[in-house]
């Protein structure tokens, strides 16, 4: 199996809210695409990210990074990303910033990560660069 495919099946195994998450990214009208071979222009080395395929507003690609392809808390952040762009949360409830000015798209995207964390006995992650991230039950929002 390909490392993104077991990946993917590691994590919908983790958590029952995760696998949720990536059934509904499945059966979306928008497309969504994960890649460590980005085809697309933006590729960029700045990480692995979300991007906007062209075209459609809510189509995603993941771009990983290499290292990232077999890392199950990363590849979730992500998807928890395109997860959102396709539900419009990254523009209503997610849209802006936290009292200390992390924006709320990347405190959930953390938390969702920490969900397969927390399943996988991990320690949680409380950073996003400089900032303190919120930990949940506050900014889990319960939108899968
Ligand atoms: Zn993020």
């Amino acid at each position: 199996m390909d490392k993104v495919k077991s990946t993917l099946k590691d994590i919908r195994e983790a958590d029952g809210r995760l696998n949720a998450m990536v059934e509904d990214l499945e059966k979306s009208n928008w497309e969504h695409e994960i890649t460590n071979d980005s085809p697309h222009k933006a590729m960029n080395t700045k990480g692995s990210q979300v991007l906007p395929q062209s075209g459609n507003t809510r189509d995603t690609y993941i771009q990983l990074l290499r290292k990232d392809v077999g890392k199950g808390d990363v590849v979730t952040h992500e998807l928890k990303h395109a997860y959102n762009i396709d539900e419009g949360l990254d523009k209503t409830i997610n849209a802006g910033k936290l009292p200390n000015g992390l924006r709320r798209e990347e405190a959930d995207a953390v938390n969702t990560g920490n969900i397969y964390r927390s399943a996988k006995g991990i320690p949680l992650r409380t950073k996003f660069g400089a900032w303190e991230v919120p930990l949940v039950p506050n900014l889990l929002y319960d939108n899968f």
